[in-house]
């Protein structure tokens, strides 16, 4: 089979064998095989690094990977490590993740993030932030909204995040699992959640705003979808 895929993770396997994990369009997660690492040209080398984005040719038994043409290998998220933490970041959440129907918009905005992150200059931790934000949305947990979703006024002074459902709240509505939100963060979080991926480098905030918010949102994965997120280099835990 032919399938098109990114590079999530690999283990050397015996001397010269490597097993990959892929994140395909087609199949979602699934392990395959690279017989005799060693030796080969550098170009081949990129498609079993994390990141590559290419066409997989798969043999449907052994899983043995019988040839690869690259069409991203996103070496450039290699060779800065704020990039390179902030991509790796992205992978971490795609491998925690089960999923059926949200493969194919993942896939999609998993390839649009790599690309900005790799090609332009946005803010720091502003790729890894959208990438979550949209994530809730496909899995209709939607965080952001303009109003209290409790009592559906104005939230005045303070905004909370209400971490029992994932969505925002006033102080009057007492949620009982919350952090407050500081009013820049809310606006990164606004921002991030109106505009396409496109439009992350003309978005400019600071790194303790971006670091603020991208806790608050990790923390609300860990509740909605009761797993840990492991982002090396950002937030080691
Ligand atoms: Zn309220």
């Amino acid at each position: 089979m032919k399938i098109k895929a990114i590079v999530l993770k690999g283990q050397n396997v015996k001397e010269k064998d490597k097993d990959i994990l892929l994140f395909s369009l087609e199949e979602g997660k699934i392990w395959v095989k690279f017989k005799g690492v060693r030796g080969e040209k550098a170009k081949m080398k990129y498609s079993k690094e994390p990141f590559c984005f290419g066409d997989y040719f798969v043999d449907d038994n052994s899983k043995i990977v019988t040839g690869v043409d690259i069409i991203e290998p996103f070496e450039e998220l290699s060779k800065d490590i704020d990039k390179y933490f902030e991509a790796n970041g992205l992978l971490e959440i795609v491998n925690t993740l089960n999923f059926d129907s949200e493969r194919v918009p993942i896939f999609i905005n998993l390839i649009k993030a790599l690309k900005i992150l790799a090609f332009h200059k946005a803010s720091q931790y502003s790729v890894l932030i959208k990438f979550l934000i949209d994530i809730f949305d496909i899995y209709g947990l939607q965080v952001y909204s303009s109003k209290c979703t409790s009592c559906g006024n104005d939230f005045h002074d303070h905004i909370f995040i209400n971490y029992s459902v994932g969505e925002l709240c006033c102080k009057m509505c007492e949620p009982f699992i919350a952090d407050e939100i500081k009013k820049g963060e809310y606006q990164i979080l606004k921002l991030l959640s109106q505009n396409e991926y496109e439009k992350l480098p003309t978005i400019k905030f600071s790194k303790e705003l971006g670091f603020g918010l991208l806790k608050i949102l990790v923390k609300n994965f860990q509740y909605r979808f009761e797993k840990k997120l492991n982002l090396i280099g950002i937030l080691d835990n």
